[in-house]
């Protein structure tokens, strides 16, 4: 059986983005102590429940967990540790925004054992920056990135974004060197997606935010796709490239559909076949936590069908694609039966390819995964 993965929400931010739909709140710190309360609770409760289950990845995410301070992250750690069996040598990462980190607060992060940062870089371009309405600038990114490796992170991530406002193809290539000069072992490159209800969404619809054209932005993707593993990042999922062996074993466990536990507002769990997710809201979940009614939002058992296509979908992503009899004993089926004529569609398109023991996708496939995607949910 595999291992267990942990989601620890922190759901405070400084400031909003301009682009963000993720649950984070700002101007939140008076809650600050009442969550880490709940999120300790939680945490002890879900531990005991599930008798301390050995644990061999955690991601702490957000938000921005750099904005809790140390007293407090370090009491969520050692909660971690109390109350699930962390194994050694167990990937510990934890998201940074560059404009909130000291150098300070990364030596004590370490000293906690958190082995991974995540650092919300997204642009090396200011006007970008200000556009999407971080906190960072530039200069914050490189120093933030520097204190790390000096305080003795190896294993550090950036997160890129493309298909900005104002973005060209030839202003990302620029921002992908800078990216790879930092040599850091992982980075994630995400689309711009906006998102109903943001102001960035907002701005588009009232004509006031123009998007680079499709065509620029495919160029855009073409640049990621070339550059990257040409300077030693190998892309192992459609957003994320690694240096061998520093790819985000947490992330993969989405990926390879095998089990996690969603802690704090928001946080999302997988645990024998059941998606669980926790209430949004901070003071929602603070109070649920607090007077030991459920804070859980939505729980859904999934049909066989919808499984199969998720299970599917969430393999495809990765370069490595789905192993074939794993997916057969895993639903005792045959995916080719079960799936021939969808199959053979997308094939006759050049979206996918097999050896007959894995299947995965091709690199117009991994352009055009939503199509695939699609194709296998139930009718
Ligand atoms: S830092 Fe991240 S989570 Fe916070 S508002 Fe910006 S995009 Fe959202």
């Amino acid at each position: 059986m595999s291992k267990l993965g942990l989601y620890v929400h922190i759901p405070f931010c400084r400031k909003k983005c301009l682009y963000c739909d993720f649950s984070s709140y700002a101007l939140a710190e008076h809650l600050f102590d009442a969550y880490t309360t709940a999120l300790c609770q939680q945490i002890a409760d879900q531990g005991g429940m599930l008798c301390k289950p050995p644990v061999d990845t955690v991601y702490i995410g957000g938000g921005t967990p750099s904005v809790l301070p140390v007293p407090l992250l370090d009491k969520v750690l050692t909660s971690l540790t109390m109350n699930f069996t962390i194994q050694p040598g167990a990937e510990i990462s934890m998201e940074a925004n560059p404009g909130t980190v000291t150098k300070e607060q990364l030596i004590a992060i370490k000293a906690m054992g958190i082995n991974r940062l995540s650092f919300g870089v997204q642009s090396f371009n200011d006007k970008l920056l200000a556009c999407l309405g971080r906190i960072h600038r530039t200069p914050d990114s490189l120093a933030a990135i520097e204190s790390a490796y000096n305080v003795g992170f190896t294993n550090i991530s950036i997160d890129l974004m493309y298909g900005l406002p104002g973005q060209t193809s030839d202003g990302f290539a620029q921002e992908l060197e800078q990216a790879v000069a930092l040599n850091t072992s992982h980075i994630s490159v995400y689309g711009l997606k906006l998102e109903a209800g943001t102001p960035l969404a907002t701005a588009y619809d009232q004509g006031v935010l123009v998007l680079p054209d499709e065509i620029e932005e495919e160029s855009m993707y073409d640049r990621m796709t070339d550059f990257l593993p040409n300077h030693g990042l190998m892309r192992y999922e459609i957003s994320n490239f690694a240096r061998p062996g520093s790819e985000c074993r947490h992330n993969l466990k989405y990926w390879q559909y095998q089990p996690y536990l969603g802690l704090g507002c928001a946080a999302h769990s997988f645990l024998q076949g059941e998606r669980t997710s926790q209430v949004t809201g901070i003071e929602d979940y603070i109070e649920a936590i607090a007077t030991g009614s459920s804070s859980v939002a939505m729980k859904e058992q999934l049909t066989k069908n919808e499984s199969m296509a998720e299970y599917i979908f969430l393999a495809l992503r990765t370069v490595e694609g789905m192993g074939v009899a794993a997916f057969n004993q895993y639903f005792a089926t045959d995916f080719f039966s079960q799936f021939g004529e969808v199959w053979n569609n997308l094939n006759r398109q050049g979206l996918v390819a097999t050896d007959t023991k894995q299947i995965w996708l091709t690199e117009r496939g991994m352009k055009f995964g939503n199509i695939v995607f699609r194709s296998f949910l139930p009718d």
